[in-house]
């Protein structure tokens, strides 16, 4: 089965493949490193990196790309508040962002290039576009990227030239580029001014910096050549942030830009938008304060269709702790009996398309669009098959055939299993007691099962039986 994904450029489901039949190239538009990135911006990276190991793990290889934004009014404003250097500032809030990606299971990109140090190559871009005719220097010194000598400004948004100047007069309120020719036009270098104190580099346009979207035109080039094959951010890149980026890399090469647009839904709070101001903006050290772990937030933000708003709740996250917990006593379970330990995701890689058995449908979910909400669904339905059969018959070459299965899906989701202390705490004579009682029930002894209950009920525990499997709780 091949891999299909929406690409919002042509709104259509396309295949996932790499051009030059080698290594697909993927830029990720990375963080603006002037505090904490929040649980919004991570579900959009982890939808990224399951992105990448459902291809990687479907046999294509991957380069990924995801770039540091170093430069920006918010990192000088912010930096400049605080009396500490740009350079100094984004460093910690760049190290964070590592730290807090790397506790999510975020495969680290190939590159990680910061806006800061690849001056030379924006500025190169300019000057292409300026040969071209695509970009002008205004009477307040900033260069601007010229809409109208660009054909096909607008393709990725479908926004129309009247709607761009409507959204453009709006805005400009709040801007102070009134030099442009036209008011559409966009910031490619902006002059220095007083308020920028020590922030400014040389060019050949005066003391400036580089504009935000630039940025990604010029340093996807650097690591993935003038055209390539997939492009990825929140919803809200896609104007202006990506529809500039196409104009400037267009516009420079002549040549196509990217194939291929994948994009996140936003995630939402309490069904609304997430802002400081109501006091529901979450970052992922918020949620371990609050007694939550970083596997719980992966799987909640794992857990909705990307092209969906997802709506974050605590309920959700306790949701995540029970099925989570479920997962990994599965997975104990079948080390047990298999003796081996689940397969490391490096493991999976090497395999050439296993027989993924019970936890196929879980896996062909992925490949149809990314469906994590129904992959999750059908690794519970795989589970609970798996666990009837284990009921009838064990060896340990099933339950090694059943851990290729649930590591591939969990690999391909990157969900991180609780180690076992953090499961909940079932005493191993109640995991015993209710496992017999399970085997006497599908042997029909009804009067063991009897027993075995109320041997269970004397020591604080209960079971509830579903149709293929079973639950242990405590009796409240
Ligand atoms: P930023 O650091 O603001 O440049 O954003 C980093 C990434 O997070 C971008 O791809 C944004 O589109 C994405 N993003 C921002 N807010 C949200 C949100 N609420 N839900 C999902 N993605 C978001
Ligand atoms: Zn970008």
């Amino acid at each position: 089965m091949s891999f299909l994904l929406a690409n919002t450029l042509s709104g259509e489901k396309e295949e996932v493949f790499a051009a030059n039949g080698k290594q697909l190239g993927i830029y990720c538009c990375g963080p603006t490193v002037y505090g904490p990135a929040h649980i919004g911006n991570f579900r959009t990276f982890i939808i990224q990196d399951i992105f990448r190991r459902v291809t990687e793990l479907s046999g294509i290889s991957v380069k990924h790309v995801r770039n540091i934004t170093d430069v920006d009014d918010k990192t000088i404003r912010q930096s400049q508040a605080e009396g500490r250097s740009l350079e100094e500032f984004t460093q910690q809030w760049r190290t964070k962002f590592e730290e807090d990606s790397d506790a999510l299971g975020l495969l680290m990109p190939h590159e990680a290039p910061s806006a800061v140090a690849h001056l030379p190559e924006q500025i190169q871009m300019i000057k292409e576009l300026e040969a071209k005719g695509l970009a002008y220097q205004a009477e307040d010194k900033s260069v601007y990227f010229r809409i109208s000598a660009f054909e096909g400004y607008g393709k990725l948004s479908r926004i129309d030239q009247r709607e761009l100047k409507l959204g453009a007069s709006k805005s400009a309120n709040a801007s102070d580029e009134y030099d442009k020719e036209s008011i559409a036009d966009f910031v490619l270098w902006k002059a220095w001014k007083e308020e920028d104190g020590e922030n400014g580099w040389d060019s050949p346009w005066g003391r400036g910096r580089p504009g935000w979207h630039l940025e990604c035109s010029a340093m996807s080039q650097k690591y993935l050549g003038d055209s390539f094959d997939m492009h990825s951010g929140g919803v809200d890149l896609i104007f202006p942030h990506h529809e500039n980026e196409i104009a400037q890399s267009e516009g420079a090469t002549g040549k196509p830009f990217v194939r291929h647009w994948l994009h996140v839904a936003h995630l939402m709070v309490d069904g609304g938008k997430m802002s400081k101001s109501l006091g529901n903006l979450y970052t992922i050290e918020d949620l371990i304060q609050k007694g939550f772990s970083a596997g719980e937030v992966r799987y909640v933000l794992a857990s909705g269709h990307y092209r969906k708003q997802l709506n974050f709740t605590f309920d959700t996250l306790h949701s995540a702790r029970q099925a989570l917990g479920k997962l990994s006593s599965f997975s104990e379970r079948l080390e047990s009996l298999s003796g081996k330990p689940l397969p490391a995701y490096e493991e999976l890689c090497k395999m050439d398309s296993p027989d993924l058995g019970v936890f196929e449908p879980a896996w062909n979910a992925l490949l149809d669009d990314l469906n994590t909400a129904e992959c999750l669904g059908k690794v519970f339905v795989g589970m609970r098959k798996a666990e009837a059969e284990l009921g009838k018959e064990q060896s340990p070459e099933s339950a090694r055939a059943y851990q290729i299965g649930l590591s591939w899906v969990i690999h391909s989701l990157g969900i991180i299993l609780p180690e076992k202390a953090e499961v909940a705490e079932i005493p191993e004579e109640i995991q015993g007691l209710a496992k017999q009682r399970w085997e006497a029930k599908l042997s029909k002894d009804w009067g063991k099962s009897d027993e075995l209950r109320d041997a269970l009920a004397e020591r604080g525990w209960q079971v509830k039986d579903a149709k293929d499997s079973y639950e242990i709780r405590p009796i409240s």
